[in-house]
């Protein structure tokens, strides 16, 4: 068996924060989003690697793309053998989780005509783990994709031991970050309470031990704490996180902070500022009792 930590969650939760942490940690090899965004399917080799070179070029990925086509599965940063569907309409309909119960169901009643090609993939995604868990030493893959589909379909492949992490941040912060990104207070906090719908489904469809809700504003204010609870869920040995997060070596893709000059961990709670009361009010509204549920309270 391979073991897996999958990270799943929205968009700024804190995810490449945790995929640095994860990679500090010497049994365990985290490349970021081992599935990256379709956004940039057509100039993938140029998106820089969190090393600084782009990944066409990056020493680490060479290598895998050498070591996992060897083994007959096509691997380019153009052909990422990892990403489930490249096609945005086809991925659109049958690889994104719906909140819509009946939605879902019909996604769920077309999914099995895509069967041969999800089995093709799964052996990609396999082939592709165990050559980056030999390569590295390690013995745990983490992957922090965040979408709760890419998750439910590792978790078929018979061979892999996969363990999720739900990283959850406030649904103001959320809101904040969407905004800035051009969408409106409404959007982003609908947006914010349907993929968390999502999330939840696929968190209580498993068993308690292949689990755990990790929470960014608890793991910025006790990093060594939260962190021994990973690994010791993730049966590693408890370390003393390194006081730069990226001091070990890394090949992670992700989140464009994975470039910045940020080496420490610190509390980013620049939504309190930036939302006026009635905002954040208004986005606890929308939000309703899902983020209660979780902890966050107007
Ligand atoms: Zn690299």
């Amino acid at each position: 068996m391979y073991k897996v930590a999958y990270v799943m969650g929205t968009s700024h939760c804190g995810s490449t924060m945790l995929a640095f942490l994860l990679n500090s940690h010497p049994e365990i090899v985290s490349v970021g989003e081992a599935s990256p965004s379709l956004k940039r399917n057509h100039d993938r080799h140029l998106l820089p690697c969190s090393c600084g070179s782009p990944l066409g070029e990056c020493s680490f990925w060479t290598e895998v793309y050498r070591r996992v086509s060897e083994q007959g599965v096509e691997f380019t940063p153009l052909n990422w053998a990892m990403i489930y569907c490249s096609n945005k309409l086809i991925r659109d309909v049958l690889y994104v989780n719906r909140a819509n119960p009946v939605v879902e169901s019909i996604r769920r009643i077309l999914l099995p005509f895509h069967t041969p090609h999800i089995r093709k993939k799964n052996y990609a995604n396999l082939v592709s783990i165990k050559t980056i868990l030999e390569m590295t030493n390690s013995t745990v893959f983490a992957d922090a994709s965040k979408s709760p589909n890419r998750f439910e379909l590792l978790n078929t492949i018979p061979e892999l031991d996969v363990r999720l992490i739900w990283l959850i941040r406030d649904p103001r912060a959320f809101v904040n970050s969407m905004r800035r990104r051009g969408l409106s207070l409404e959007d982003a906090a609908i947006r914010w309470k349907k993929t968390q719908i999502v999330m939840q489904r696929a968190y209580n469809k498993i068993s308690d031990k292949k689990k755990m809700i990790l929470k960014y504003e608890e793991l910025c204010t006790a990093p060594q704490d939260k962190m021994n609870s990973v690994f010791r869920f993730l049966e590693v040995p408890e370390i003393e996180l390194p006081e730069n997060y990226k001091s070990t070596p890394h090949h992670i893709i992700g989140h464009k902070t994975r470039l910045d000059e940020q080496t420490k961990i610190y509390l980013n709670e620049k939504w309190k500022k930036n939302l006026t009361e009635e905002e954040k009010n208004k986005t606890m509204e929308i939000v309703g009792r899902l983020a209660t549920d979780l902890g966050y309270d107007a």
